[in-house]
């Protein structure tokens, strides 16, 4: 069937449209019933229903529409624009996380050349491009669970599958949130298993490596999985504990500022074992990471979050000490400079933490005390200047500035009585 005519739109076609741009999800259900309605229609700029519902931002339009057989695939747009890149231009991850597993192809490119995962980024998405970057159908991974050839046995057993496709899809890569991932799936906690997933992962990454149009970024983040479930193998032979030793030696910090050595050594180690050389992304990896020494920025998982998830400025506030995850809140009581997601993270923290902590503390206070004297010798200056000086209007200036410090001053007081939470030291 080819495709249908831009611009040939029925009444109740152009109806469609209208009621998706309105959001009425009841309305559209019931035109698509209609027999005068084409699901892949066409707007006089190539434009189908999908698209129109995407570049919206409506998640239950584009829901509804793909139940209703949208192609996702259609790529009749005047510049070539698909639907994936409109839901890249939405800023909306659901719905660009809807059409990757709808099978939309991550490696078209529009009129001027880009891909949806570059129109992204080049309006600011960077959600939608760490969604689309880290894109892996299960359909793909599933092809190992099926005998090829003269296999007898598939190389990965089917019911491993789901767990290492979980795996596969974070776009969290700090090691120790894998580990927890791993831990937490009694299935995946075995040797032989692992040892399985290990060798599956190494094969697809020779495959991002070898394929036509070479996906550096996957086939990285696939040897660095790749590396983590090798390691969470090794300690699960050697030591009967269900990953607990490997999860401290990557939280342990040093004595002097507890940095965790292990875990930035382990990262440099897996970014150098990436088995294929010419990779343009391992040489900018290694240069970026060769010259800093051990504790200074970026780490080797800033640098490799950054490169695979485009996320930039990960380290800050807002995420987890422990397992890196995202919106992490509750502060450590005693010194307030480390933030964790929950008390079971920051438990997993305590044992290297506490040799810290009351450094950090003090640093704090001598920070905070610092400003303190600060704001009281502004305020004084301030008196000073106010009695010297006579005009009105620079009583007028001088008001302003006294307002300033005292809203500073109010700011330091709430900081300094956040509530606390308990710590349950071991
Ligand atoms: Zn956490
Ligand atoms: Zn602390």
């Amino acid at each position: 069937m080819s495709a249908p005519k831009k611009g040939a739109l029925t009444d109740t076609e152009k109806e469609l449209l209208q009621v998706i741009a309105a959001g009425n999800v009841q309305e559209a259900s019931r035109l698509l019933g209609c027999k005068d309605v084409r699901v892949n229609c066409l707007d006089e700029y190539g434009m189908t229903p999908l698209m129109h519902a995407a570049y919206k931002g409506k998640a239950d339009m584009c829901k509804l529409l793909l139940q209703h057989g949208a192609d996702v695939n259609c790529n009749e747009h005047e510049h070539g624009y698909t639907a994936l890149m409109f839901a890249g231009l939405s800023g909306k991850t659901e719905i660009t996380r809807m059409m990757l597993d709808a099978g939309a192809e991550t490696d078209v490119v529009n009129s001027v050349g880009r891909t949806a995962a570059q129109m992204a980024a080049f309006v600011g998405q960077h959600d939608c491009v760490t969604v689309i970057n880290n894109f892996f159908s299960r359909k793909r991974l599933d092809y190992y669970t099926k005998p090829q050839g003269l296999e007898k046995e598939p190389k990965l057993p089917p019911k491993l599958a789901g767990p290492l496709h979980k795996i596969i899809m974070t776009t969290n890569l700090n090691p120790v949130k894998m580990v927890m991932l791993i831990k937490e799936n009694p299935l995946l906690l075995d040797v032989e298993a692992l040892e399985k997933c290990h060798k599956v992962m190494e094969l697809i990454c020779e495959k991002c490596v070898k394929q036509q149009d070479m996906n550096e970024v996957l086939a990285m983040k696939m040897h660095y999985i790749s590396c983590v479930l090798q390691k969470c193998g090794s300690f699960l032979k050697d030591q009967q504990d269900k990953l607990e030793g490997l999860i401290k030696s990557l939280l342990k910090g040093r004595d002097s500022d507890g940095f965790p050595v292990f875990q930035e050594k382990f990262l440099r180690e897996c970014i150098r074992k990436f088995p294929y050389c010419d990779a343009t992304l391992l040489q900018q990896l290694v240069r970026s990471i060769a010259p800093v020494e051990m504790g200074n920025d970026p780490t080797a998982l800033s640098v490799l979050t950054q490169a695979i998830t485009g996320q930039v400025g990960f380290m800050d506030a807002e995420f987890c000490t422990t397992c890196g995850e995202k919106g992490a809140e509750k502060r450590c009581s005693i010194c307030k400079m480390v933030i964790y997601c929950n008390q079971d993270c920051q438990k997993l923290h305590w044992f290297t933490h506490k040799k810290v902590c009351k450094k950090l503390q003090e640093q704090r206070q001598k920070h905070e005390s610092d400003s303190a004297k600060r704001l009281e010798k502004q305020a004084k200056e301030l008196e000073e200047k106010k009695a010297s000086e006579e005009t009105s209007n620079a009583m007028e200036d001088l008001s302003i500035e006294q307002r300033e410090v005292t809203s500073m001053s109010d700011t330091l007081i709430k900081t300094e009585s956040a509530e606390p939470i308990p710590i349950n030291a071991d």
